[in-house]
C-alpha cells in the first residue's frame, strides 16, 4: 500500500503557492499525514534584482520567519499536524534534499511562483524539483 505519511509543501509565499496549499492541506487531512511547510531563503535574489544587497541576513531571516509562521498558523486551522521549516540556499536543491532526508512521500507545489510568467509552462524551481525529487510531485497549475 502506498502511504502518504509525510507531505511537503514548499512555498515562496506567492498567491500560486497559497492556492497549492489548499491541496496540500486537504490531502494531509484525508491521509492523516504530517505536513511540512518549507521556505528557502534565496540569498542572492536581491543582489540581482536591485543591484545592491543592503539587507542583512538577519533581517531576511526575520521577514521569512514571520511569513512562514503566519502561513503555518493559518493552515493549522484545518486541524492538520504542521511543521514550518526555514532553510537558506538554492530553493530547488534544498527542497529535494529535505524530501530525501525526511523521507517525504509526496510533494505538493504550484507550477508558478513569485515571477509567475504566463508563457512559461512552469517556473524553474518546480521544473527542477520534478526532475530530481525522490517522491511523486503533485503540481497545481495557476487558475486561468
Ligand atoms: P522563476 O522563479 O523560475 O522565475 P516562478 O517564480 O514563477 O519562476 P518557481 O520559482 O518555480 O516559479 O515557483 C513555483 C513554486 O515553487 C512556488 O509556488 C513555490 O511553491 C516553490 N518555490 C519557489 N521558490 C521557493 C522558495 N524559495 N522556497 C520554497 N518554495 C519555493
Ligand atoms: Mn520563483
Amino acid at each position: 500500500m502506498v502511504e502518504f505519511k509525510k507531505i511537503l509543501f514548499p512555498t515562496d509565499f506567492s498567491p500560486f503557492a497559497e492556492k497549492a496549499s489548499e491541496y496540500a492541506v486537504s490531502l494531509a487531512k484525508k491521509y492523516g499525514s504530517k505536513l511540512y511547510v518549507l521556505h528557502v531563503i534565496e540569498q542572492f535574489t536581491y543582489i540581482i534584482d536591485i543591484g545592491i544587497d543592503f539587507r542583512t541576513q538577519t533581517s531576511l531571516e526575520a521577514t521569512a520567519r514571520k511569513l512562514l509562521d503566519d502561513t503555518v498558523a493559518s493552515l493549522s486551522k484545518h486541524g492538520v499536524d504542521i511543521e514550518g521549516v526555514l532553510r537558506s540556499g538554492n530553493p530547488f536543491a534544498e527542497i529535494v534534499h529535505f524530501a530525501s532526508r525526511e523521507n517525504i512521500d509526496l510533494i505538493v507545489m504550484a507550477t508558478h511562483g513569485r515571477t509567475g510568467l504566463e508563457h512559461m509552462l512552469m517556473g524553474s524551481v518546480t521544473e527542477k524539483v520534478i526532475r530530481k525529487a525522490p517522491c511523486p510531485v503533485l503540481t497545481i497549475r495557476r487558475p486561468a
